[in-house]
């Protein structure tokens, strides 16, 4: 974290898990504990059913709510999907956009990420952009490679003052959900050339300020080495932002002063 120039963002991804009742309890738990974290901003993204709910709910311990997906068009016939400007009238904040799973189940490309990007910004909600390796373009040596194209692809058309809106996530893909977890080594180098792209494209003062946070079985144990990395600048979190408990202990971790 480098919190002289950049925000820290420690945001929950819910994925597919929690009922409206299930959220309320969370909502209470955590109210009982949180306080007013200082140094890091706290997010929260839910299933689409349960946001108008849930910007009411947290909105008293100041958690910031996100949503896991939009579409690009401001409207049409695209049956189940939601706009960006749905999100933003009913007090959405932040939006995932390229989640692995995403890419993986729902044929998300690079053009539709950078299409949801924009679309995200114009409706004036701050996009979590995910990119990530699998274990096999690991392997195979190219994920600085392959990072570099997807932030770029992303980005593109993104102006510089747009920047100030845009969250990246390193994921590897192959520590989401499975219990393996990048090293901190890992992770950092990723972040920094992620960084080292962004200067590329916007300057110094742009990749200075920009959020990059980590994702992938990132939890109560691992957070505070992730984060103690000056890349890295928050989380991404599946799992573990699912338990009060773990997910207060990764909030700690980034609110030490
Ligand atoms: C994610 O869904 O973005 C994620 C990182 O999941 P997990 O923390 O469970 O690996």
């Amino acid at each position: 974290m480098n919190r002289r120039y950049r925000k820290t963002i420690i945001a929950g991804n819910w994925k597919m898990n929690k009922t409206l009742s299930e959220t309320r309890a969370f909502a209470e738990e955590i109210k009982a504990v949180i306080g007013k974290p200082k140094w890091c901003e706290v997010v929260l993204c839910v299933p689409f059913v349960n946001i108008p709910a849930a910007v009411r709910m947290f909105k008293e311990c100041r958690i910031a709510i996100g949503a896991e997906n939009c579409h690009y068009e401001s409207a049409g016939a695209y049956t189940g999907e939601v706009t960006a400007e749905m999100l933003k009238e009913v007090g959405v904040k932040y939006v995932i956009i390229g989640h692995s799973e995403r890419r993986q189940y729902y044929n998300e490309t690079d053009s539709t990420v950078n299409k949801k990007v924009h679309a995200a910004i114009e409706a004036g909600l701050y996009p979590i952009v995910c990119v990530g390796e699998s274990l096999e373009q690991r392997e195979l040596g190219v994920t600085m490679e392959l990072i570099t194209y997807q932030v770029k692809a992303a980005l593109s058309g993104v102006s510089a003052d747009k920047m100030r809106h845009v969250v990246i996530a390193y994921e590897p893909i192959w520590a989401i959900g499975t219990g393996k977890t990048a090293t901190a080594e890992q992770a950092a180098e990723v972040c920094e050339a992620i960084r080292a792209v962004i200067r590329k494209l916007y300057g110094a003062r742009v990749a200075r300020a920009v959020t990059i946070q980590y994702g992938g079985s990132m939890n109560a144990k691992n957070a505070a080495e992730l984060l103690a990395q000056p890349d890295i600048d928050g989380g991404l979190i599946g799992g573990a932002s699912l338990k009060v408990p773990d997910f207060m202990q990764i909030i700690e971790s980034a609110n030490q002063e």
